[in-house]
């Protein structure tokens, strides 16, 4: 489903990402001050954390005088698709519905996303299989054991 591979990002990277996304263009001071309260990280810290982002090519860099402008060079929403299908990439196929379920049962959901929702099942009922087929390595996923 992803056409494109990203590098994965701790969460402490993320919520650097979070605060690019939001602002566009920040300095580091920017962001130590959007985020030290609720991280309470040092400039240091934030600072290391940036040069990585701008390692693994999430972070452009511009020079204005002595100060350093970043900007995000992916967009928040193809970061969030490729950290979810990246997660689901290391379940077993069958594990995928009962998981979804799960997540979706904690949501907090508004009425559009519900609606949004009943769409998809709608749509899912109609292409829904008997049996989901595992793709497993043997060893590493319960679903051999049901085929003896
Ligand atoms: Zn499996």
């Amino acid at each position: 489903m992803t056409n494109k591979t990203q590098p994965t990002i701790s969460d402490a990277e993320w919520e650097i990402m979070r605060v690019v996304w939001t602002n566009h263009t920040v300095t580091s001071k920017d962001i130590t001050e959007i985020i030290k309260e609720k991280m309470n990280w040092k400039q240091a810290t934030i600072k290391t954390l940036i040069g990585r982002l701008v390692e693994k090519g999430m972070l452009k860099t511009e020079a204005i005088g002595n100060k350093y402008l970043y900007s995000p060079s992916v967009t928040e929403e193809e970061s969030l698709k490729s950290k979810t299908s990246d997660f689901f990439e290391h379940l077993c196929n069958r594990k995928v519905g009962a998981t979804l379920a799960e997540l979706l049962s904690e949501a907090t959901l508004s009425h559009s996303d519900v609606q949004l929702l009943e769409e998809i099942i709608q749509r899912k009922k109609m292409e829904a299989v008997d049996v989901v087929s595992c793709n497993c390595t043997p060893g590493q996923c319960d679903c051999q054991h049901y085929h003896h």
